[in-house]
């Protein structure tokens, strides 16, 4: 089987470069290459310098490159890419050809994901000073192609297709659904027509209900669909079966919960969002500096071994409080244990001599050995006041002369009431925590707020000691992956979501 990257089909915007979104250019700047047209100001490349620039636009008037072509190229470089980008102008599904783009990959079975633009049928108007609707003076806009069809004789013929067979965009029509579809049913428009209403779209919670015209207004009632919802009716709706790529994200559905400390958005996060899921971001974990009594001086030691992003922040405050930088470290090798505590020190600009294979003590002690022994080795180690680990006590069984040194401590932040109730409101499934001390703040939090029982929504620990951290609060950890790490724990989550009713229930 041909693994494949994922192509992003995105909205490049109608030429201005600051009309393209957020979301767009973040996949610019991760993308290994960019396929463009056109339309497609170029400017928009520099936010991809590392990428190969694919130039698949039309020369003149003319497309220079047929559709099947281009669905070849795409293909192409899906298959020897990891993120390949589609730039298209404007919206790639406004008069884009994104729609038959998407269909090919669909087809192939090749990943892909919409990222819309701002399409020039808005955008021109906006910058020419034309709301395109306005209160007592349009009610309606269509897109409409200029492009005749060879059956279409006269634009006549084509404007009269708009009734009977354009896509139709009600924007606030579903409380007037029912008088919408009987109006559109008295112009002609056939009751099998394809319909769709879309509650709350592009947010982790987007629903999407197919209907047709004739059972429109009744699938709305019973599904208790509730603005914000956008009403679409027309032939391409019955798209929307093969290319729903957003609700068949493996997270969609999920609301979870992700503790952290204060300050300290993990990246966690961020691979929970790109799975589909609905975030909600609670710190529970605050952290103060302590005083720095005793000055240490590192040029007395070997190694220094930090276990915590947080512990790297300390070390930083701590060298900048006495007027020093990096430089005052010079005589030590650091060793890292964990991806965001050793990506708290590359964004120090802090080079790493040792990265254990895991968080346990033996691979740590492993990872100093490999690098001239233990023995005799004099190491300093910063850490929180809740850490309990046989870190200290492995390396000095191992010769290693060891300083430990409480560099902070950890306490619940001051949670508003507000924000608990919005958190009940969330009604979550699941409820995610990376380290032990957010866990316990976690449950002293809601067990504190308002006199409400501790609800027992599924808890996600990272591992055994954020587990029995838990425990210890009467919370049992359900998930817990084998790797303990972010990518692990997401991991964990998938697989339990998919277990769960299909992982279709809301
Ligand atoms: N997907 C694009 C449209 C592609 S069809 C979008 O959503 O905007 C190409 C047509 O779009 C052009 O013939 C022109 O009518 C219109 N168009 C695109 N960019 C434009 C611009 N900057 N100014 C005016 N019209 C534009």
């Amino acid at each position: 089987m041909t693994a494949y990257g994922k192509i992003f089909l995105v909205g490049a915007g109608p030429g201005d470069p600051g009309l393209l979104t957020l979301r767009g250019q973040a996949c610019l700047q991760r993308a290994d290459v960019v396929i463009y047209d056109a339309l497609v100001n170029p400017e928009l490349l520099k936010h991809a310098p590392k990428a190969e620039h694919v130039f698949v636009g039309k020369k003149s008037e003319r497309h220079s490159l047929p559709q099947e072509d281009i669905n070849r190229i795409l293909m192409d470089h899906a298959r020897r890419h990891g993120m390949v980008v589609r730039l298209k102008g404007g919206d790639p599904f406004v008069f884009g050809r994104g729609g038959e783009e998407a269909l090919a990959l669909a087809a192939a079975g090749i990943p892909y994901e919409v990222v819309p633009g701002i399409t020039a049928g808005i955008a021109g108007p906006a910058y020419a000073g034309i709301p395109v609707t306005h209160r007592a003076v349009s009610s309606s806009v269509t897109l409409i192609t200029g492009h005749l069809r060879k059956d279409a004789e006269d634009l006549q013929a084509n404007l009269g297709r708009i009734a009977q067979e354009g896509t139709l965009c009600f924007y606030m029509g579903v409380n007037t659904l029912p008088r919408i579809v009987q109006d559109l049913l008295d112009l002609g428009r056939p009751p099998e027509t394809p319909c769709a209403v879309i509650e709350w779209a592009t947010h982790a919670r987007q629903r999407a209900i197919h209907a047709t015209l004739a059972t429109l207004a009744d699938t709305v009632a019973a599904e208790h669909v509730e603005a914000p919802a956008i009403v679409v009716v027309g032939d391409v709706c019955a798209l929307g079966d093969s290319l729903a790529w957003f609700e068949a994200r493996p997270l969609h559905g999920l609301r979870i919960v992700v503790t952290h400390a204060e300050q300290r958005q993990g990246p966690l996060e961020q691979l929970l969002l790109e799975r589909g899921a609905e975030v909600f971001s609670l710190p529970t974990l605050a952290v103060t500096p302590m005083a720095d009594p005793a000055p240490e001086e590192f040029s007395n030691y070997d190694w220094i071994v930090l276990t915590t992003a947080n512990a790297v922040e300390m070390l930083f405050q701590m060298l900048d409080a006495r007027n020093q930088d990096l430089r005052a470290l010079a005589q030590c090798r650091i060793c890292a244990v964990g991806a965001t505590t050793l990506d708290a020190l590359h964004h120090r600009f802090a080079h790493v001599d040792a990265v254990p294979e895991n968080y346990r003590s033996e691979a740590i002690l492993a990872a100093i050995e490999a690098q001239g022994g233990a023995t005799g080795k004099r190491i300093w180690l910063p850490r929180a006041d809740i850490a309990r680990s046989n870190l200290p006590a492995v390396l000095r069984e191992a010769g290693a002369n060891v300083t430990e040194r409480i560099a902070y401590t950890t306490h619940a932040p001051a949670a508003s009431e507000d924000r608990l109730e919005e958190l009940l409101h969330f009604d979550p499934h699941c409820v995610v925590f990376t380290n032990a001390g957010a866990a316990r703040h976690f449950c002293q939090m809601l067990g504190n707020s308002a006199a409400k029982p501790l609800p027992w929504w599924t808890a996600a620990s990272i591992g055994p000691v954020t587990t029995s951290a838990l425990e210890a609060e009467g919370y049992r950890a359900a998930i817990e992956p084998a790797e303990h790490t972010i990518h692990g724990l997401a991991g964990a989550i998938t697989a339990w979501w998919a277990a769960r009713a299909g992982g279709k229930e809301t």
